[in-house]
């Protein structure tokens, strides 16, 4: 059968690899260019020498890989995959791998970026990474999406290790996905290795708590960054685009704090109810099933564009990266952003909405819960000692409380965005780190 298909010189088109369904708004913005340009402005504030902005303006490593799959019907398809290990001045690399049909090089590069600053503003001691593969996983069967993952892994796997790098679940992957990994290496290595990735099942060595992490950690903020605005949490409305496993969790997390969320969406669109949104049915009954959350009839049927541009108090944007542009900055409505995902606001977006008082709370804060989660997850691989749900959450909490301090006293004495600021602190202890290490050789 193999032979068959490798004889074959074009995969069937049954299958195309790069269908597109409806999803959210893509744009054109190349989130490298997005990423590099936040960090220009951090390094002017911290008056960084050119050859240090350099130095972190570029990735350390980037590895590309073209990877065949047999398929259920027997055909080969290629497949482009990439690793990118943005800066390891401060630890491992760390960071997710996503699987969308969307992703590119430049983009994973911009996550992998994201990732260094992330785990510096929380301080936890870990550089950044990304990876991803150019898929759609809804046209792969579970069988072809498990032979992916396990080929991908192993091709990448020159460069990942428990010490040296150390993926998690990103868009379009998940903690089976992160089964695949742990047990394609440990297969390789001859033994169980389950600190070479996190999100993990619990069964396999995951931590309590970590599926919820990110979500969890986007609510901290919310509740520390309306504190600071002299809002209330409570009785908030609250729109959520991307239900996956970030917007779900914030969704209802939120409602328990006493919020109303009024809007969801998912790829396909989204759902909107001025009274309020079942939340928990919607994660039960609608939330990765096949019609998605639009099935859900006791609420209005909106685009993802139209859902950033109601009225509410708090916006969390919890899907892909450059949803909130220059296009249309001016017409959202709500108080306070809370970017669950990695890069919702362009830097044209973000001038315009903090001139106007918004505030934005930045990616590299806001959704740093699931990384924490993460290192906590690793810690306990490493020691194998394990901890409970309450201990991980109280952890989590701390250190998402600490760090949204830390970031708006930093907003408050040089008078800027907290963008800015979660940027001069990521950025600094990246920078400090690099000097303190000394160029090899
Ligand atoms: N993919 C997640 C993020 O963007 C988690 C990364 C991790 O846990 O390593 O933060």
């Amino acid at each position: 059968m193999i032979k068959g298909a490798l004889a074959r010189p074009h995969p069937a088109p049954e299958k195309p690899l790069l269908h597109q369904p409806a999803r959210f708004m893509s744009t054109h913005i190349n989130v490298l260019d997005m990423a590099r340009q936040q960090l220009a402005t951090a390094a002017k504030y911290l008056d960084l020498d050119e050859g240090l902005h350099q130095v972190l303006a570029h990735p350390i490593r980037q590895l590309v890989v073209h990877f065949p799959v047999v398929m259920d019907n027997g055909e080969v398809q290629v497949f482009q995959g990439q690793r990118v290990q943005h800066n390891s001045s401060r630890g491992p690399t760390k960071g997710g791998i996503r699987y969308h049909p969307d992703v590119d090089l430049d983009e994973t590069t911009a996550l992998a970026m994201w990732m260094t600053w992330k785990c510096a503003v929380v301080n936890i001691p870990y550089g950044g990474a990304k990876g991803s593969v150019k898929v759609d996983t809804k046209m792969l069967s579970k069988r072809e999406l498990e032979k992916l993952t396990r080929r991908f892994i192993s091709d990448i796997g020159i460069i990942v290790g428990e010490r040296s790098d150390i993926p998690a679940p990103d868009v379009g992957t998940n903690a089976q996905t992160m089964a695949w990994i742990m047990d394609t290496i440990s297969m390789q290595k001859g033994y169980t290795v389950p600190g070479v990735v996190t999100g993990k099942p619990i069964e396999l060595g995951g931590s309590e708590g970590r599926v919820e992490a990110t979500g969890r950690g986007v609510v901290v903020s919310a509740g520390e960054a309306c504190n600071s605005l002299g809002m209330s949490l409570a009785g908030a409305q609250v729109v959520v685009q991307g239900f996956g496993n970030v917007g779900s969790v914030a969704a209802e997390l939120i409602e328990n704090e006493g919020a109303t969320v009024i809007a969801v969406s998912d790829a396909q669109g989204g759902i909107y109810n001025p009274k309020g949104l079942p939340v928990k049915e919607l994660c039960k009954k609608y939330a990765g099933r096949e019609g998605g959350i639009r099935e859900f009839k006791d609420a209005e049927k909106l685009s993802n564009a139209d859902l950033l541009e109601l009225k509410c108090d708090i916006l969390i944007p919890a899907a892909l990266s450059a949803q909130i542009t220059g296009d249309n900055a001016k017409k959202i409505k709500a108080k306070l952003i809370v970017e669950g995902a990695n890069g919702p606001c362009t830097p044209e977006a973000d001038q315009y909405l903090s001139d106007k008082g918004v505030m934005i709370v930045p990616d590299v804060l806001a959704n740093a819960g699931g990384v924490v989660v993460s290192y906590f997850e690793w810690v306990q691989d490493l020691q194998n000692f394990f901890w409970a749900e309450e201990e991980v959450n109280q952890k989590l909490t701390r250190i998402m409380k600490h760090s949204f301090a830390a970031v708006e006293n930093t907003m408050r004495s040089h008078k800027t965005d907290m963008r800015t600021a979660a940027y001069i602190i990521g950025v600094k202890r990246v920078a400090d780190a690099t000097i303190r290490r000394g160029i090899y050789p």
